[in-house]
């Protein structure tokens, strides 16, 4: 167990003060709890027993209070302009493509430099984590430093001085990864929150509305996800698009897989 005397996990320099840090954006966590009454989530362990849960995972002492405030200015800046393509409000923010196999949407007031920050966040926190709800998701921990790296290199105190310090944001990891999500949110969501690492290079995040396919060895991405692959800064964020009916049958089998 971790103490409030322990080092931060991310600058390593001060106290892992902060309780109650979440793993997975709260966010992503959300429609989790749709339409349940009280407002539950059923959270599977390890052995298979499942258990009501009243809210998204938290783990204690792993971040400093200064680092946690950090992670979520990536996090507030992102989820907003990300949220808004269900809100017809905003259809001019994004821009449509159809290819054989699938669609997906370019962000255009999203910022690239700042979504990478955000998705290695999340990816680099469910990997430290000790949660029993994240024991199948590990990086290789050369990867996993790369990741602490770029996000301490580049982490700041508000938004503004995040977005005036995006000119010295270069280098990224040789990473790759896709976000796709349904085209029409559904509600029930019919999916979870899971995360696992499938080999040493291979790793996913089923973030209920989102998938995020990550891989630590760039070329293992699946090679359709190529052109939706944002591990870069010259062109603007790809998300993904699947048909709902698709999504629910691929969410099914998922569960139908946890279960058997
Ligand atoms: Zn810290």
């Amino acid at each position: 167990m971790r103490k409030p005397t322990d080092m931060c996990l991310l600058c390593q320099k001060k106290p892992s003060d902060k309780k109650n840090s979440q793993v997975i954006p709260k966010f992503f966590g959300k429609g989790l709890f749709d339409g349940t009454k009280p407002r539950h989530g059923i959270q599977i362990s390890r052995n298979g027993v499942s258990s009501k849960v009243q809210d998204i995972i938290k783990e204690n002492y792993i971040l400093c209070s200064e680092c946690e405030k950090g992670l979520s200015i990536f996090e507030t800046y992102c989820t907003f302009r990300l949220e808004r393509f269900n809100n017809i409000l905003y259809h001019k923010q994004y821009k449509r493509f159809k290819r054989v196999e699938f669609q997906y949407f370019e962000c255009n007031n999203l910022d690239i430099r700042i979504f990478n920050l955000f998705i290695y966040s999340i990816v680099w926190r469910i990997s430290i984590s000790e949660h029993n709800a994240f024991q199948k998701f590990q990086l290789p921990i050369v990867e996993e430093e790369k990741l602490r790296k770029v996000i301490k290199d580049n982490i700041s105190k508000t938004q503004n001085e995040l977005i005036d310090n995006l000119g010295n944001f270069s280098f990224l990891p040789d990473h790759s990864h896709a976000m796709i999500r349904p085209s029409k949110k559904l509600r029930p969501p019919n999916s979870m929150l899971s995360t696992a690492s499938l080999d040493e290079s291979i790793h996913q995040l089923h973030l209920v509305d989102y998938l995020i396919f990550y891989a630590t060895d760039k070329e293992k991405l699946i090679s359709n996800f190529n052109e939706i692959n944002n591990n870069t800064i010259d062109r603007k964020v790809r998300i993904g698009l699947i048909d709902s009916k698709l999504w629910s049958e691929f969410n099914l089998g998922l569960m139908y897989n946890l279960w058997k």
